[in-house]
């Protein structure tokens, strides 16, 4: 079975799917994603990041390709085409592409709309949390709103590859003053002594997680106290728990911060608790 991809209203193979050589996203960085999870031939929680692709497009004013309805139908048609049973869907939105210059378009330039589907492997995370990962700190080097998901990526690359070359899977970035802002492709998470759960708060320097604000009502219904606060690296590391959230690793315990044990060294009992309660909280839709 060949892939296919959508593109701007069409259903392509894989091999042939191509957007122009102008298109912004491609040479402005002018373009907005999501990511999310299927699972069991169902998406996870799709209204919110529904509604985080509609913000991101809004803070860039990049006019709204089509309706909800339809974006839903052309994620949904992509995942059957397919045959993505466990994996994510992921949805691009680009400006739209046209002679390159800085000012936005014209009306005449028209959003971008890119959709793929890929198979995951749940046993490969699920086997990663069982042993729990290593993550490695870098500066902090993205820009002022990283509360909007745009393909903008490469201080995310950069730090991962860093991170991999040592290693570990995952990178943290960490401002001026030491506090570490988010993962480069996932929120931060620590458990203290007392056994409350930290996070920073939102704002624009971290992207509001769908995965993080269904965490927030797993530790709500599990009357489990979460304060949200910046943490230092060096809390991190003297922390009795630690761990990611993204879409598609759900909650993942970190084992190891720049080489030093967190804890005990393995995955803690709160973020084991909550990758095993996720998908009960989650909404869940059909395809
Ligand atoms: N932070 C960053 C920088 C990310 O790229 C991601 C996901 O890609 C996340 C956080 C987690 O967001 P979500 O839970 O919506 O996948």
């Amino acid at each position: 079975m060949s892939r296919i991809v959508y593109v701007n209203g069409r259903y392509v193979p894989y091999g042939q799917a191509a957007v122009h050589v102008e298109d912004r996203g491609f040479q402005l960085g002018d373009a907005i994603y999501e990511v999310c999870e299927v699972r069991g031939g169902r998406l996870i929680d799709e209204a919110r990041h529904m509604a985080r692709l509609d913000r991101s497009l809004g803070e860039l004013r990049i006019p709204r390709p089509m309706s909800a309805p339809a974006l839903a139908h052309v994620m949904r048609e992509v995942i059957r085409r397919n045959r993505v049973r466990d994996g994510a869907v992921y949805l691009q939105v680009s400006r739209g592409a046209g002679p390159r210059d800085f000012y936005f378009p014209g009306p005449e330039v028209v959003p971008t709309v890119v959709c793929l589907a890929r198979a995951l492997s749940p046993e490969v995370p699920a086997a990663r949390a069982l042993s729990g990962i290593a993550v490695k700190s870098m500066p902090e080097i993205r820009w002022g709103r990283c509360d909007i998901k745009t393909v903008m990526l490469l201080p995310a690359c950069l730090a991962k590859e860093a991170a991999r070359k040592e290693g570990a899977s995952e990178a943290w970035f960490v401002d001026g003053e030491g506090y570490v802002t988010e993962g480069a492709s996932s929120n931060a998470w620590i458990v203290d002594d007392q056994g409350t759960v930290i996070t920073k708060p939102l704002g624009t320097d971290i992207l509001p997680g769908v995965t993080r604000a269904t965490v927030r009502d797993v530790l709500q219904k599990e009357q489990i106290s979460l304060v949200e606060r910046p943490f230092l690296l060096s809390e991190a590391q003297s922390a009795r728990e630690a761990f990611i959230t993204s879409a598609t690793q759900t909650v993942m315990p970190v084992i190891r911060v720049d080489g030093r044990p967190v804890g005990d060294g393995r995955p803690g009992p709160v973020a084991t608790l909550l990758r095993q309660k996720f998908h009960q909280f989650a909404a869940i839709s059909d395809i």
